[in-house]
């Protein structure tokens, strides 16, 4: 019976699209990966998350394979270390990758070519893609021609003939347009149910939460949380967001408000000026701050008292 178990838990790590454990990795001057452990279930999407210089882009590097191999802790891709199964993964970097001197069908037969699939897997591949991702008609046409958002389609596009199992994706809103940027997540949606399974950076936080099923938080090399989003409200206690802007606020003020919610657990997430964003865990502490500012005499209007964004959770973070 115990044998049993212990061939279906290998048969399912053997499974799961990629598993990192106590991954470190420095550049020669300085360590940037600390302790990341990390796994990637089949038909899921999860959002890498850090302020920049935190190590997201250095780590789907290092999962794909496009920089050294000199790191401790252990990479698996379907169970095999990352070498062997490279294939399996397809790499869009934030830094455009195609030759500029060669137009998009070049560039196709090129990348098709590095990727170890035939010119006419490619096309074909290359052909669908573009079709989705609303780039058809454009074969002749030089890298230039195209827009900056049609030039970041392309270039996903580019990395992804090879029909790779995960998609690891650096960043690939930046430089799209609202309604690019819903066309690129409908894209990654249909890849997940095609049972594919999405890793993406994403500094559009608010954005990122609607369509992903579970955040990354990565703070100086290390994961700060892995969950999701109701779990990250948990971590951080907040559950509302209470904005207020005072016609006037001194000083004494704003530092007796601010000792307040020192001595009562309450959150001052952001200010400038005479405005102050709360984060709450109560309407009670809601309504305690009301009285506070009755006994201080602060003329306010209030500005909301909702749930909040991803990226007011991620101020505290
Ligand atoms: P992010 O993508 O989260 O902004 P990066 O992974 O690009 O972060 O960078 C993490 C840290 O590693 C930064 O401090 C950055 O300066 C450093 N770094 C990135 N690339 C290199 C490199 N090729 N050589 C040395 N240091 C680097
Ligand atoms: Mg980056």
């Amino acid at each position: 019976m115990k044998k049993l178990k212990e061939v279906f838990s290998r048969l399912k790590r053997l499974k799961k699209p990629l598993l990192t454990e106590n991954v470190r990795f420095s550049y020669p001057n300085q360590e940037v990966l600390k302790d990341i452990s990390l796994n990637l279930k089949k038909g899921e999407i999860v959002a890498i998350i850090g302020k920049s210089g935190s190590g997201k882009s250095t780590f789907l590097k290092l999962i794909s394979g496009i920089i050294s191999t000199k790191y401790k802790g252990r990479i698996r891709i379907f169970g095999k270390p990352k070498f062997f199964e490279k294939d399996k993964l397809g790499f869009v970097p934030q830094e455009l990758a195609f030759i500029p001197d060669l137009n998009l069908l070049d560039n196709i037969k090129i990348a098709g070519l590095n990727l170890g699939i035939t010119e006419q897997t490619a096309i074909e591949v290359a052909d669908k893609l573009m079709t989705f991702l609303k780039l058809d008609e454009n074969l002749n046409k030089f890298p230039r021609e195209l827009s900056g958002g049609q030039r970041v389609r392309f270039n996903i596009v580019l990395s992804l003939l090879h029909n790779p199992e995960i998609l690891v994706l650096d960043e690939p809103f930046v430089g799209l347009d609202f309604l690019n940027r819903r066309l690129l997540w409908h894209f990654i949606e249909s890849m997940r149910r095609k049972g594919k399974s999405i890793i993406l950076t994403s500094h559009l936080l608010t954005e990122t939460q609607e369509h992903v099923d579970r955040l990354v938080i990565l703070k100086n090399g290390r994961v700060l949380f892995n969950g999701k989003l109701e779990k990250l409200k948990e971590k951080f206690r907040i559950n509302y967001i209470f904005e207020v802007r005072f016609s006037h606020l001194s000083k004494d003020n704003f530092s007796k408000i601010k000792k307040y919610c020192i001595y009562k657990d309450t959150e001052i997430l952001d200010n400038y000026e005479r405005y102050i964003m709360f984060g709450v865990k109560t309407g009670r502490q809601r309504t305690a701050l009301l009285s506070l500012f009755s006994k201080l005499n602060l003329n306010f209007s209030e500005i909301s008292f909702r749930e909040p964004n991803l990226d007011e959770i991620f101020l505290k973070a």
